[in-house]
């Protein structure tokens, strides 16, 4: 299906809500039936047509559409945020005695559901170091049904190879479930490499605005039919009909925005890596990347999120740094219009800082829409205004 398409076309139907070139907000509770009989056979499969908004929505059902073909996916379901389709999507396939093996480090909440909620329930996990094939091979359990991945994931950038681990969890009868939020579907789709499961924050390239939180969660027809009956109807967490359709309207400029940020990016880069006070730059697209060869085989694409490693000796002189900058926001997340930064230390007290730990030195950064020009302009004088500081 092509791209175009998708974005612009897919599942709107227009003779069906006035000929609208923008589908309606479909802000309904409840749908309303004539007979007896039709009231029945909703009830008895709810996942077949509109009962309750908790389950389907038809602005949601155009989102959920568009959002699987983007996947390459049979079928997606939509949640209230990146977390809710992390949660529902592991749920999903634990029972108590199993265990999870994940990629360390993975985004903070995934962590806090395996160390903090899943062991109440008997299942454990261990976290490996996902760059190279064998550390699955060694750490697969008899009683592993989950392997979690992240790739790229967010600070970082290391990646695992996902068609080797597809190939590796099948052979095993272990379901594979990734966090795409780097990539988007448009520069890396997992299912087509064999993966189960993929999820994404759609807060982040999807909405492209930082004014919806959303997540999205693709597979096959029957595994998302048994999540929709299970875990997205008990949780409760499907999106709202306004963040459905704020998210239809984001699609339609998601590949425009892409190509802006990955030119500005590209831009950017080059000045970043011969910045006096940058020691090193971490993307993957980079050909300085450990992984680079592996990032050109799976990925189409890399864009805006990047990390720094800055020279210093004072916690005070990034933070100095950073609170000079006059267009980079200070905020979480990524993927909106506006450029971002967040600096390592803003999560440590400042008494922790080791300036030879080079992760304590590290500053993520998000290129958003803005010009290139415009985004170095305002990084230099935040680098001169710490020139005489070490
Ligand atoms: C933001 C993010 C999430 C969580 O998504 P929310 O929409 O904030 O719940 C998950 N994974 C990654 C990599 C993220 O950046």
């Amino acid at each position: 299906m092509e791209l175009s398409y998708i974005l612009n076309e897919l599942a709107e139907h227009r003779e069906d809500y006035f000929r609208a070139v923008s589908p309606p907000i479909m802000q309904t509770s409840n749908f309303a039936f004539k007979k007896v009989a039709d009231l029945r056979k909703s009830f008895e499969n709810e996942y077949a047509d509109f009962l309750y908004s908790r389950g389907l929505n038809p602005t949601v059902d155009i989102l959920r559409k568009k959002l699987a073909a983007l996947d390459g996916a049979e079928d997606c379901l939509v949640f209230n945020s990146g977390a809710a389709a992390i949660f529902a999507a592991v749920l999903a396939n634990v029972k108590s005695g199993d265990h999870i093996l994940s990629v360390k480090n993975p985004y903070t909440w995934a962590k806090k559901m395996f160390e903090d909620i899943l062991p109440r329930f008997q299942v454990s996990h261990s976290y490996i170091d996902g760059t190279k094939i064998e550390n699955f091979e060694n750490a697969i359990q008899p009683n592993t049904t989950v392997i979690y991945l992240e790739s790229p994931n967010s600070w970082t950038y290391e990646l695992q190879d996902l068609a080797a681990v597809a190939s590796l969890a099948k052979k095993h009868g272990i379901i594979t479930i990734i966090d795409n939020s780097y990539c988007t579907p448009l520069f890396q789709k997992p299912i087509l490499l064999g993966i189960d499961l993929v999820l994404q924050s759609a807060t982040k390239y999807i909405s492209g605005h930082s004014d919806t939180v959303a997540g999205v969660l693709s597979g096959s027809g029957p595994m998302m039919e048994r999540i929709f009956n299970s875990e997205y109807m008990n949780i409760g967490s499907g999106i709202q009909p306004f963040n459905a359709w704020l998210l239809i309207r984001g699609l339609r400029t998601l590949e425009a925005r892409l190509e802006r940020i990955d030119r500005t990016t590209k831009e950017m880069i080059p000045f970043l890596k011969q910045h006096p006070r940058i020691e090193k730059v971490i993307f993957p697209l980079d050909p300085s990347f450990p992984q680079y060869d592996l990032a050109k085989k799976q990925m189409q694409g890399a864009c805006g999120l990047l990390t720094i490693q800055i020279k210093a000796q004072e916690c005070a002189t990034i933070e100095t740094f950073c609170d000079s900058l006059q267009h980079i926001l200070m905020a979480v997340s990524w993927g909106g219009h506006e450029s971002l930064i967040i600096p390592k230390v803003s999560g440590m007290k400042p008494e922790a800082f080791d300036p030879v730990n080079p992760e304590h030195r590290m500053l993520r950064l998000y290129i958003g829409l803005e010009s290139a020009d415009y985004l170095i302009n305002d990084l230099s004088n935040a680098f001169s205004l710490i020139e005489h500081l070490s």
